[in-house]
């Protein structure tokens, strides 16, 4: 009988590594029939409200790059919230979704006066009022109305930017864009 094939070492040594970070992770790496190929499965309560590619990011400052080339090589990643399924997890956008929305999603958080409105909540020194998250890019938002899914879809612009966090956009992604979409 050939059964699943699970590395508990790859786990023990990932769940040592990110519990300080993220208390009561459950780490699982287990060969996929789906993919037919190693998977690693990170499930934790704090990825609700993270998008899969904001939890990824999160992932990836804390576990080394060394370990993910030579003991991860090739895994299919999975960050999962608490009874999400895989089938769940792969029905989240990315941000290549917004790809050919981005000029228009530019356009409105602009003309709502977002990038100045950000800016001036973070105050003289971005990086040090930043929470590691798009904690103000959300109230920001919801507080001019904009729908969740619309939230959503300006985070997924800033990631596409390679931003994950409030002082990021404010420092590096609000540039990019107008360079690319301002007339
Ligand atoms: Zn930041």
């Amino acid at each position: 009988m050939g059964g699943a094939v699970r590395d508990n070492t790859i786990e023990t040594e990932l769940i040592e590594m990110l519990s300080d970070k993220f208390p009561g992770i459950e780490v699982e790496a287990i060969h996929s029939e789906r993919w037919d190929r190693m998977s690693v499965s990170f499930r934790w309560s704090g990825f609700a409200d993270l998008l899969p590619e904001e939890r990824f990011q999160r992932l990836v400052g804390v576990i080394p790059e060394s370990f993910r080339a030579t003991r991860l090589a090739g895994f299919i990643w999975l960050e999962l919230c608490p009874g999400e399924s895989i089938d769940d997890f792969l029905k989240h956008p990315r941000s290549e979704d917004v790809a050919e929305r981005e000029g228009e999603i530019y356009r409105r958080l602009d003309e709502a006066g977002f990038f100045a409105g950000l800016k001036k909540s973070l105050g003289r020194s971005p990086q040090k009022s930043c929470t590691g998250g798009f904690t103000k890019v959300a109230e920001a938002l919801l507080a001019a109305k904009w729908t969740a899914d619309a939230v959503r879809d300006a985070k997924l612009v800033f990631i596409r930017h390679g931003a994950y966090c409030d002082c990021q956009v404010v420092e590096t992604v609000a540039a990019a864009l107008k360079e690319s979409y301002a007339d």
